[in-house]
């Protein structure tokens, strides 16, 4: 019976290794250092902010792992020896493998600023990461100011978190406007306000030049690229992440940025495969990056992978973009491709709908001459995935979109409602007289 060992215990091992055992009764290993248990890394922040315990995190309990005959190793891999079909551990220990699957996912980055290692500094990916916050800013006594570096996805939670303890917060984000390479610009402008409406220092169009340490090697300022010191006890570095491999340097196995896959998730060693945050195409799938460090992904990678391990091969085929975060309390959701205007296709052209006073808004992409719809973007709206999905299929059109909007609509019951509004502008905007068709429960079950 093969043996399939998958390092890391992220969504993409665990997606694979519950998807291997549904289909087959190989064996199955999953090692990883950081925690006994699989748990949900996107919910780590709502631990500090004391809306749940570790435990909540956990979506399985701790029997299901055995029940279904998936062992789990805690432990560092440090060697990967291909030509033996063998990993070496830290402690020593080694375990032997028919096929390794490599889901490692990702590290924060550090870009070599002075200081940077300093006690008190600190990324926010892991379990331990979470823990040496609580340690590093249990208050606003201990830490009287945190100076966030890098303005993505994970450096605004990290400042929602310590605002949520009352932490004073300074958020350097090296670009003019907050995300503006991923979001258009009334976008991007918007989250700029909610920050700074937040109480969160934002400071655009600054970079970290160095940390200062105190005599006790700990953080006790930073200085910036305009010249401004910035006395703080904590410093987050969320200024992206990348894959975490550097265990396989002298593996034969071929790396990038990550480790290099085809659309088998097939590295260039024969049973050996990668998947999640750690793995980079050859070429990017249509617009989608080489390596996508996002939750989906890696789920939808562990159920390509599945299928092929257990001899029904099949690409990994992501279909179309969507995904969703949050910007502290507002919603966020992208369906499709809607770029900034640093990345705009030339036949790209955006409609955008912002509510005057709340912080709502839409913007929907569609090709310039033959009026296709391209993608959506909405901020505090949910919408439903399932219709948006189907229209980007069939290559339906803008018009199409404002018509049946309604449709698409998925907040609970009881919110307020923006067609209306938005389809107004839509018309006004671009000379034309749609009416929002009513929302029909025959077309949307029709879909979903
Ligand atoms: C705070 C935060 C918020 C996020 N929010 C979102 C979000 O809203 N939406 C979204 O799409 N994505 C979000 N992400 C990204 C998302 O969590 C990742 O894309 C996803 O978790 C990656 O899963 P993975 O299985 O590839 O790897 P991981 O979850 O990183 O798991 C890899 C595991 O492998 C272990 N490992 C690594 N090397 C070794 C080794 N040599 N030996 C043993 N074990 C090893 C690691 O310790 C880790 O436990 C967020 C990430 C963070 C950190």
């Amino acid at each position: 019976m093969d043996h399939i060992v998958i390092i890391g215990n992220g969504i993409s091992g665990v997606t694979l290794a519950r998807h291997i055992r549904k289909l087959s009764d190989k064996k199955i290993t999953i090692i990883s250092a950081e925690s006994d248990y699989f748990f949900s890394r996107t919910a780590l922040m709502y631990v500090y902010m004391g809306h749940m315990k570790f435990e909540h995190t956990q979506p399985y309990e701790n029997w299901f792992w055995k029940k279904n005959r998936i062992d789990l190793v805690n432990g560092f891999v440090e060697k990967v020896e291909t030509d033996a079909k063998k990993l070496v551990l830290k402690d020593g220990s080694s375990i032997s493998y028919d096929k390794l699957v490599i889901a490692t996912g990702s590290k924060p980055n550090k870009f070599g600023w002075p200081g940077q290692d300093l006690n008190g500094v600190q990324g926010l990916y892991s379990k331990q990461d979470l823990e040496l916050l609580e340690k590093n800013a249990p208050n606003n006594k201990v830490c009287n100011r945190a100076v966030i570096v890098g303005g993505g996805l994970i450096g605004i939670e990290m400042a929602e978190m310590l605002r949520s303890r009352e932490i004073p917060v300074t958020f350097l984000v090296r670009e003019k406007s907050f995300w503006n390479g991923v979001l258009p610009a009334g976008e991007s402008a918007m989250i700029n306000e909610h920050i700074l409406e937040h109480h969160i220092d934002l400071q655009l169009d600054t970079n970290l030049e160095k940390i200062i340490s105190d005599d006790n090697g700990r953080a006790k300022a930073v200085v910036t690229d305009k010249g401004e010191t910035i006395e703080c006890n904590v410093v987050g570095l969320t200024a992206g992440v990348t894959p975490n491999i550097d265990f396989l340097k002298d593996s034969g196995i071929e790396l990038g940025r990550g480790v290099k896959v085809n659309r088998f998730l097939e590295t260039n060693v024969k049973d050996v495969f990668a998947i999640g945050d750690c793995a980079e195409q050859h070429e990017g799938i249509g617009s989608r990056r080489p390596i996508e460090a996002v939750w989906y992904t890696g789920r939808m990678m562990g159920e390509a992978l599945a299928q092929t391990l257990c001899d029904k091969p099949r690409k990994y085929t992501p279909g179309h973009w969507f995904n969703s975060a949050k910007f502290l309390d507002v919603e966020y959701q992208t369906y499709g491709w809607v770029f900034s205007e640093r990345s705009k296709k030339d036949n790209e052209q955006h409609f955008h709908w912002r509510h005057l006073s709340e912080k709502i808004c839409i913007t929907v992409a569609f090709d310039k001459d033959s009026h296709q719809f391209l993608g959506l973007n909405t901020f505090g709206i949910r919408m439903r995935h399932e219709i948006f999905d189907q229209w980007l299929t069939e290559n339906r059109d803008i018009d199409h979109v404002m018509t049946y909007l309604r449709d698409a609509n998925f907040d609970p019951e009881f919110y307020k409602l923006y067609e209306e509004e938005i389809v107004a502008k839509y018309n006004a905007d671009f000379n034309k007289n749609i009416s929002p068709k009513k929302k029909s429960w025959k077309r949307i079950f029709s879909i979903a």
